[in-house]
């Protein structure tokens, strides 16, 4: 318990950032992506998914993906309802033949094993986890048909590069990028599937899942279609396939959220494409992480400086017995002056702030919110 209320300590307004959103997803919203949502208006909003406006908004996601992460042609960008953790189902369905490997390294890479351990059709998986904080490097093992990997683990704050193993074949290489994707950069050398879902590094809202397919994952995708295995149709990847070709999908999408993306992937492509936006990233969590360095109270939680995420960065505060103060106390303190989301990850359990990073956000806002921190922890300390 602090003595003071949290709620009452005033940052004035000189040092607020511009904007106050540092969730890790949902994420802030550019207010230019709001714009062209009042300016699709009623010419999209409202209008049917099988005619040419919104099937054009779908092609040209699909196309501004496919330029910003410099896709091969006959690549294929594949989307869906249900977000990530869709997906992971999805997958499980129409990725994984019999046995996949899985890298868990927090709270999201092991989502996708345990629907794998679950699904009857398919054998146990392989896990190599490591403590949170760190990351587990995957090796080539026989029978592996699908080699599951997390770009950057939005509970921990920790990125791995995305390497294909030496030796693995004909396996797939699937990527969770949902908090990666647009900050991060990969070569699609390495990765057959890189999936996402639109309310973290691109701003927009949840709701669907995205998915860049190389030639070798669409074609497990039509082996596996082929076969007799039972898959529900509002999770088979093929059908998805079939209806992204067409610009369309199985179901009706969450058009809002897709002018919105389309508005961030436009911008993005703008900047400068994906190394414009993961050098903001990349900025950005460097003022966050040697900010840290610099205070007794504060240190990165990820030991290794390669490991540290450039666009969810995990800040630990000393405990109160060690001079520190309790960290929900200064997410508090920062909400109550409209600088939101700071908190960490609930179920890592510890006393920690974590900092969305994606290319929307400012890097002067990130330096503007370390010294919003320095003001609330002070006064905290009293
Ligand atoms: C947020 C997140 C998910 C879950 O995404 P939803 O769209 O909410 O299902 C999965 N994986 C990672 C790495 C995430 O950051």
């Amino acid at each position: 318990m602090s003595i003071t209320d949290p709620r009452s300590i005033r940052i004035s307004s000189n040092l607020l950032p511009a904007d106050g959103r540092f969730g890790c997803g949902p994420s802030k919203v550019r207010p230019e992506q709001m714009e062209a949502l009042a300016a699709a208006g009623p010419a999209l909003m409202g209008t049917s998914h099988r005619q040419a406006p919104v099937k054009n908004l779908v092609g040209s996601v699909r196309s501004g993906l496919t330029d910003l992460f410099g896709l091969p042609d006959d690549w294929e960008i594949v989307l869906g309802n249900g977000g990530s953790t869709v997906f992971w189902d999805v997958a499980t369905f129409g990725l994984v033949e019999s046995h996949s490997q899985h890298l868990v390294f927090g709270e999201f890479s092991s989502k996708f094993a345990e629907a794998v351990a679950a699904a009857p059709h398919l054998g146990d998986p392989t896990v190599i986890k490591t403590d949170p904080g760190t990351h587990p490097t995957a090796t080539a093992q026989a029978g592996v048909d699908t080699y599951a990997f997390t770009h950057n683990e939005t509970s921990t704050g920790v990125m791995m590069p995305l390497i294909r193993p030496v030796g693995s074949d004909d396996a797939l290489v699937v990527v969770d990028a949902t908090s990666a994707a647009g900050g991060l950069l990969w070569n699609p050398a390495e990765v057959d599937v890189y999936y996402f879902a639109p309310q973290k590094s691109f701003a927009s809202d949840g709701g669907l899942w995205f998915a860049a397919c190389s030639p070798r994952a669409l074609e497990r995708i039509e082996k596996i279609s082929a076969s007799k295995r039972w898959i529900p149709a509002s999770l088979d990847l093929k059908i998805a396939l079939d209806n992204s070709k067409a610009n369309q999908t199985y179901n009706t999408p969450a058009l809002a959220t897709l002018v919105m993306l389309d508005a961030q992937v436009k911008w993005m492509n703008e900047i400068g494409g994906l190394s414009a936006c993961n050098a903001r990233s990349a900025q950005s969590s460097s003022i966050l992480y040697s900010w840290a360095e610099s205070r007794d109270w504060a240190t990165p939680f990820v030991s290794n400086p390669a490991q540290r995420s450039q666009v969810v960065g995990t800040i630990d505060i000393a405990a109160v017995a060690d001079g520190g103060v309790d960290a929900n106390d200064v997410c508090a303190a920062l909400r109550a002056n409209g600088v939101v989301d700071t908190d960490s990850y609930r179920k890592l359990g510890r006393n920690q702030i974590r900092v969305g990073m994606f290319p929307a956000i400012d890097p002067e806002d990130v330096q503007a919110l370390t010294a919003c921190i320095d003001v609330a922890v002070e006064a905290l300390r009293g």
